[in-house]
């Protein structure tokens, strides 16, 4: 079967020194260990914000060989690489996030030249300006990225921003794909344990986002021809979708700007498949039906699907036809690979 992941990562291997450019601190920079003698492990490095420790990482993100290689032994014909969201610099002033979205950019074309028919990548835009914003996503799919990724807020502002909205627009009108990734997780102070920032943190920041954008009238206002994806089976929306329907139905204030009820925007939006769970896959398809969910493992990092592929080829449950549309056909076509 044929598979392509649309959810991975990359960090590149070095860039400038971004805190000796700009000022100020808490920029990403990479710190490599050093080099295995015999060069036969993956080299490591650490993903540092000024001077905290914030991920361990590997040769992967930067070393497109690495990333082949590891596609091949898991049978991952294409990937689409985006980058890692400490990268987005969107609490920066906007020239200093244009300045990274452009560097960044052209690091992911960098890592995708090893091989243009099987790596791709989605852009990166300084989203706290929509201007800035339009004009970096329109050079970048110039330069040739399949799409671009934000993340699923700015500061206080949600994705039915006025702003977000506009940028969304822009996006549909000129037939960029968008992925929606959280980040800057919500309840941080109450989170910092346990890595539940990210397994408590990021799915309900994605449903947030889900939410925001079918309360806030984001779907009434953009045009339907916006292609737009949100990471990690859309994080806790699909099981809550029943809360979120019984509170539109029975209270008002409940139901926002959005012009129809909750299920009837699930045509709207794709979501990941990165669930890890076989029941929690058979409910996505089940809410979402199978045209609208897409093959994403979150590589190459440690909490990614381990074995690419894995959990939608061993459903018990899914036909092969279904299990071909998740695993390749739905992202060739939304991505128009
Ligand atoms: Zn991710």
């Amino acid at each position: 079967m044929k598979v392509v992941d649309i959810h991975s990562h990359f960090i590149p291997k070095e860039w400038e020194n971004l805190q000796k450019k700009f000022g100020g601190d808490g920029w990403p920079w990479l710190s490599h260990s050093e080099s295995n003698v015999n060069n036969t492990q993956p080299e490591k490095a650490m993903l540092m914000k000024g001077k905290q420790a914030f991920r361990p990482v590997y040769s992967a993100c930067w070393d497109a060989q690495v990333r082949l290689d590891e596609m091949d032994r898991d049978g991952v014909d294409k990937q689409i690489i985006s980058a890692t969201p400490i990268l987005f610099a969107y609490d920066r002033p906007v020239e200093q996030a244009s300045y990274c979205a452009q560097l960044f950019n052209d690091a992911a074309l960098d890592i995708c030249s090893k091989d243009t028919q099987r790596l791709f990548a989605l852009a990166q835009v300084p989203l706290q300006n929509i201007d800035a914003s339009c004009i970096e996503v329109s050079r970048a799919k110039a330069c040739g990225h399949v799409g671009v990724q934000i993340g699923n807020h700015v500061g206080e502002k949600n994705m039915d921003d006025e702003g977000v909205l506009t940028f969304l627009q822009h996006c549909a009108d000129e037939d960029i794909p968008v992925f929606v990734h959280p980040w800057d997780m919500m309840a941080s102070e109450r989170t910092k344990d346990y890595m539940m920032g990210w397994t408590v943190g990021m799915p309900a920041e994605t449903q947030l986002s889900i939410v925001s954008m079918i309360l806030g009238g984001g779907f009434d206002r953009v045009s339907d021809t916006l292609k737009i994806c949100f990471a990690h089976g859309g994080g806790s929306f699909a099981f809550l979708l029943g809360r979120l329907e019984n509170a539109w139905h029975h209270k008002d204030i409940a139901r926002g700007k959005s012009q129809h009820p909750p299920s009837h925007y699930l045509n709207r939006f794709h979501l990941d498949t990165a669930v890890f769970d076989h029941d929690a896959l058979d409910l996505l398809v089940k809410k979402m039906g199978p045209e609208r969910l897409m093959f994403g493992t979150d590589y190459p990092f440690p909490l990614g699907e381990q074995q690419m592929g894995q959990l939608i080829k061993t459903s018990a449950d899914l036909s092969d036809q279904t299990k071909q549309k998740l695993l390749a056909s739905n992202a060739e076509q939304f991505f128009s690979l």
